[in-house]
């Protein structure tokens, strides 16, 4: 089953964009996913082909109508996909999300611009708002590359090495050790001996600490989710005793 990923947008000309490059493009050009992307000013009204108005209740900017993007979505063979709206209100993306939705037949995504999209037009279409973390964007197509990108390079056969994606960033609730390679010597600095020594079991134990302690100090967050709803024990132990009576 190919990945099937359409973007709506008014700038078609930024597609693919970063998506026709290295693995994601190859990726591409091999069938593994499919991208097709739709201009929104097609749905546009009357003959400037107008997308957009001014905010009810006054403001600066404009608004993205909802008649317009709502015929842009209708257009389409949805065919099950999720559709998402990128969006700094939307909920910040994630690894699992990311996962679940590499899992499934694929993506519809709508990139604002302006101010932003109609209320109605997200509500009455069921659009999930995602966001690419706490910042503002001029548009959603950067957006919707990074989601796409992500995505992609979770499909079968995209990425040369599957091990590599098993060991990275979150997917143990983690953030990955840090990485060495050649030279031996740097500036002065040393490969970790424990690296070079050949030691299968203790790379692994050293690069499993490593892990741990940099997400202990930068993103304590995620170390308290990584260690699992008991905060105590190890964090797939199973909780068979009710909490240490510390409560
Ligand atoms: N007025 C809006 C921002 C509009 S920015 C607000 O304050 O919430 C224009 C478009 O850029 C948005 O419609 C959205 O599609 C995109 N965008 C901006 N920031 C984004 C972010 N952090 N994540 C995803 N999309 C973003």
């Amino acid at each position: 089953m190919t990945f099937r990923a359409t973007c709506l947008t008014l700038f078609p000309e930024a597609f693919p964009g970063l998506l026709g490059i290295s693995i994601v493009g190859n990726a591409r050009e091999k069938g593994l996913w499919a991208l097709e992307t739709i201009d929104i000013r097609t749905f546009g009204l009357g003959k400037h082909r107008t997308v957009d108005d001014t905010p009810s209740g006054g403001g600066a900017g404009m608004v993205m109508r909802a008649d317009v993007a709502a015929a842009a979505i209708d257009s389409l063979d949805q065919a099950g996909r999720p559709r998402l709206y990128l969006s700094p209100r939307g909920k910040p993306l994630t690894q699992d999300r990311v996962r679940e939705l590499a899992a499934g037949p694929g993506v519809i995504l709508l990139c604002g611009r302006f101010e932003g999209l109609d209320e109605r037009v997200i509500e009455g279409r069921g659009l999930e708002e995602v966001s690419l973390g706490d910042f503002v964007l001029a548009g959603g197509e950067v957006a919707a590359q990074a989601l796409l990108e992500a995505c992609v390079r979770l499909l079968p056969g995209v990425a040369g090495n599957a091990e590599s994606i098993a060991q990275e960033s979150f997917e143990g609730g983690l953030l990955e050790h840090p990485h060495y390679t050649r030279p031996q010597i740097w500036e002065g600095k040393e490969i970790p001996a424990v690296l070079t020594s050949g030691d299968h079991a203790k790379v692994a134990a050293w690069r499993r600490n490593q892990a741990e302690e940099l997400t202990k100090a930068r993103r304590p967050d995620l170390y308290a989710a990584s260690r699992g709803p008991t905060a105590s024990g190890s964090p797939n132990s199973v909780r068979t005793t009710p909490r240490d009576g510390k409560t």
